[in-house]
C-alpha cells in the first residue's frame, strides 16, 4: 500500500509479460499499480490466494510466529512490502499496513489476509479497481470497475470511500501515513461540499438497509437513492451491494417481477464493479427468471408491487 517514498529502490515482484497491469517505482508514492494495456470496465485483472489469513489476533508475537512458518521465498515476499507503522513491530506493522479485510457484500466476514500484489495499489476516494473476498474460490479478485487507458494509475479503496472528505484524510494520514491527494480529494471546497453530502448519505443508506428487513418497499426505494447517489458521485463501487439487498427483499416478498427486474440491475452493475466471472453474479444469473424457485421466495409475502429499478 502506498507509503512515505523510501530512497531505497523497492524490491518489485516479477510479473507474467502479458500482465493487464505493472508496478512502476514513483517518487512521491514508493510503488504504484498502472494499466498495461486499455482495460474494459468489468475486465479481472488480479486473482490473488492470500500469503495467509488471521482472525482476531493482530500482535506482534503471533504475525511472527506466523510469518516465521512461512517458506523463505513467502517470507521475503512479506519482509518487501511497505511497513508504514514501525512502531509497531516489523511484522504487525506490515500486517496494518498492507492486510485486507476479507469482506464481501454477500455476507462474508472471513478476517484479514496479507495479499502481496494487491498490496502494491495504492488508494483513491474514486477508485477505479474494485477488490472483492470470493469466499468459494478463497481469492481475492481485483476488476477494473470503469475503462482505464493504458499508463493511468490503477487504484483502491483502503475502505473509507463514504465519509467527509476532512475525516478520509484524517483516517488515511493516521493510518497509512499519507495525505490524499486523490481527484475526490482535490475538488474545490464548494464541490466538496456536495461530495461530502452524497457520501455521507450513501453510507447511511447502507447501514438503514439493514433495519429495513420488514418493509421491502421503503428499503428498495433507499436503495433506489443510494444508486442515483453513487451515480451523482461517479462511484462503481457499493452498487452491487444496493441492487442485490432490492433483489433479495423483492425475492423474499414473493413479487416476481420486481425479483426479475432487480436481479437484471444487479447483474448490469455487478458486471461494472466485479466481473462476469464473480461467484454471486454466476449464481444470481443462473436464478434470474425463476425468483419463485429460490428457497426464500415469498417467505414475507407483500401485497403491494415493489418498485422496479
Ligand atoms: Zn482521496
Amino acid at each position: 500500500m502506498l507509503k512515505a517514498s523510501s530512497a531505497l529502490a523497492p524490491c518489485l515482484p516479477d510479473l507474467p509479460h502479458d500482465s493487464p497491469f505493472q508496478l512502476v517505482v514513483d517518487p512521491h508514492k514508493g510503488v504504484k499499480a498502472v494499466a498495461a494495456r486499455t482495460l474494459k470496465a468489468g475486465e479481472l485483472i488480479l486473482t490473488e490466494a492470500p500469503l495467509f489469513i488471521l482472525n482476531d489476533d493482530l500482535s506482534e508475537p503471533t504475525v511472527a510466529a506466523v510469518v516465521s512458518s512461512l517458506s523463505l521465498d513467502e517470507q521475503a515476499v512479506f519482509y518487501a512490502l511497505a511497513n508504514s507503522l514501525p512502531e509497531l513491530g516489523r511484522h504487525r506493522g506490515r500486517v496494518e499496513t498492507n492486510a485486507f479485510a476479507l469482506t464481501n457484500d454477500y455476507g462474508t466476514d472471513a478476517g484479514v489476509s496479507l495479499l502481496p500484489l494487491s498490496s502494491r495499489f495504492n488508494h483513491s476516494c474514486r477508485p477505479n479497481i474494485c477488490r472483492t473476498w470470493d469466499d468459494a474460490a478463497q481469492c481475492e479478485r481485483l476488476v477494473a470497475c470503469e475503462a482505464v487507458a493504458a499508463g493511468v494509475e490503477l487504484c483502491i479503496s483502503y475502505g473509507t470511500l463514504f465519509k467527509p472528505r476532512i475525516q478520509r484524510l484524517s483516517i488515511l494520514q493516521k493510518k497509512y501515513r499519507f495525505t490524499c491527494a486523490c481527484p475526490a480529494c482535490a475538488v474545490p471546497p464548494a464541490e466538496s461540499l456536495q461530495s461530502d453530502l452524497r457520501r455521507c448519505t450513501i453510507g447511511h443508506v447502507g447501514t438503514a438497509l439493514s433495519s429495513l428487513k420488514h418493509d421491502p418497499i421503503a428499503l428498495i426505494e433507499l436503495a433506489k437513492q443510494g444508486l442515483s447517489l453513487l451515480e451523482a458521485e461517479g462511484l462503481a463501487i457499493g452498487r452491487s451491494r444496493l441492487a442485490h439487498r432490492a433483489y433479495r427483499a423483492a425475492v423474499v416478498a414473493g413479487d416476481k417481477q420486481a425479483s426479475i427486474a432487480w436481479a437484471q440491475k444487479f447483474l448490469e452493475v455487478n458486471a461494472r464493479e466485479e466481473g462476469i466471472e464473480a461467484s454471486e453474479y454466476r449464481r444470481v444469473q443462473a436464478a434470474v427468471d425463476q425468483p419463485e424457485r429460490d428457497r426464500e421466495f415469498g417467505k414475507r409475502p407483500v401485497a403491494s408491487k415493489l418498485p422496479l429499478p
